[in-house]
C-alpha cells in the first residue's frame, strides 16, 4: 500500500524533517507545502535541506515521485473578476514549479480555483488561459485536484476537469489528484469506487490520475461542503476508505491523508496502521489530552 499524509516543513530540518515525520508514521509517501499554504512567502530551496531529504528517501527505498508538493490554496487561476489575482497565481505557480523541480519532486497538486462572482464557464476558460501562460517544466506534472464545489469552486466534476485538461497547450504536463472527501461532497458515490473509477476513466482517463487524497468527510454525498474527517469517523466510513486504499486498480498511486489533527496530535500514524491492517480502531483516534 502506497500511503502517507500531509506533513510539516519547518525549521530547522525543513524537507529532511518532513521525510522524518513521514517515516515516523510508517508512511512510504508524503505531501507538503513549501511554506504556509495561505501565503506565498517562500524560502529558497537551497535552504530547505533537499539533498538530505532525497538521501533519506533513498535510504528507505522511497522513490522521489512519492514526495508530493501542494501549491498554496490562495492561488486562483480561475479568477476573471480580478485578473491581477489570476496573474499573481501564475507568477507564483511558475516559482512553485521551479521549486518542485529543484527539490526533485514530480507532482505538484493545484486547486483549479474559484470563479468568484463570474460563472462556471468563465472560470474554466480563465483557468485554461492562465495555466497556458505558466512556465511548465517537463519533469513536473501539475495535478489538478477534484474539488467539492464549495462556493464557486471549479473542478467539481470529472467533466470540468477534462474540459480544463483538454484546453491546455501542453496536456502532458498536467494530471489529476482525486480527493475522496471532495468527490463525495461533489456528489460521487464512493461506496461504488469501481463505478466512479470507470466514470473517471471514460471521461478523463485513469492514466492521468497520479495522486489520491484519502480523507473521510463530515458531510453527506453532494453537500458541496469540503470538511475533512478522520478515517472511519465521517460519512464515507472505514470500509469505503479501506476499499479505496487497497484497490488493485489504483495500487500504484500514492494515497495521502489530509485528515484533521486530534487535539494537537497528528492522527496519521494511527490511520495508516488501521488501513494497513484493515482494522478500524477508533480508540486510537480518541483525544487523549
Ligand atoms: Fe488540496
Ligand atoms: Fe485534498
Ligand atoms: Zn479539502
Amino acid at each position: 500500500m502506497i500511503i502517507g499524509s500531509h506533513v510539516q516543513m519547518k525549521a530547522p530540518l525543513f524537507l529532511e524533517g518532513s521525510v522524518q515525520e513521514a517515516l515516523s508514521y510508517g508512511a512510504n509517501a508524503l505531501m507538503l507545502y513549501t511554506g504556509a499554504p495561505q501565503n506565498t512567502k517562500r524560502r529558497p530551496v537551497s535552504e530547505m535541506r533537499a539533498a538530505e531529504a532525497r538521501e533519506l528517501m533513498k535510504k528507505h527505498g522511497i522513490p522521489m515521485d512519492r514526495m508530493i508538493i501542494h501549491a498554496p490554496y490562495i492561488i486562483n487561476p480561475a479568477n476573471s473578476v480580478k485578473p491581477e489575482v489570476a496573474e499573481l497565481a501564475v507568477e507564483f505557480l511558475d516559482k512553485e514549479i521551479a521549486r518542485t523541480h529543484a527539490i526533485g519532486a514530480k507532482y505538484l497538486v493545484l486547486h483549479p480555483g474559484s470563479f468568484t462572482t463570474a460563472d462556471e464557464e468563465t472560470g474554466i476558460r480563465t483557468a485554461i488561459a492562465q495555466l497556458n501562460r505558466a512556465a511548465l517544466c517537463d519533469d513536473v506534472i501539475i495535478c489538478l485536484e477534484t474539488m467539492a464545489g464549495k462556493g464557486s469552486e471549479i473542478g467539481r466534476t470529472f467533466e470540468q476537469i477534462e474540459q480544463i485538461l483538454s484546453g491546455l497547450d501542453r496536456p502532458e504536463c498536467f494530471g489529476v489528484c482525486f480527493d475522496t472527501c471532495h468527490t463525495n461532497d461533489a456528489g460521487y458515490d464512493l461506496t461504488d469506487y469501481d463505478g466512479v473509477l470507470d466514470e473517471f476513466d471514460r471521461i478523463i482517463g485513469l492514466d492521468r490520475l497520479h495522486v489520491i487524497h484519502l480523507n473521510d468527510t463530515k458531510n453527506p454525498r453532494g453537500a458541496r461542503k469540503d470538511r475533512h474527517a478522520n478515517i472511519g469517523q465521517g460519512t464515507l466510513g472505514f470500509e469505503t476508505l479501506y476499499n479505496i486504499a487497497s484497490s488493485a486498480r489504483t495500487a500504484h498511486i500514492p494515497k495521502i491523508l489530509e485528515t484533521p489533527y486530534i487535539g494537537k496530535k497528528p492522527p496519521y500514524g494511527e490511520e495508516i496502521r488501521m488501513l494497513k491492517e484493515h482494522r478500524y480502531m477508533p480508540e486510537l483516534l480518541a483525544e487523549t489530552e
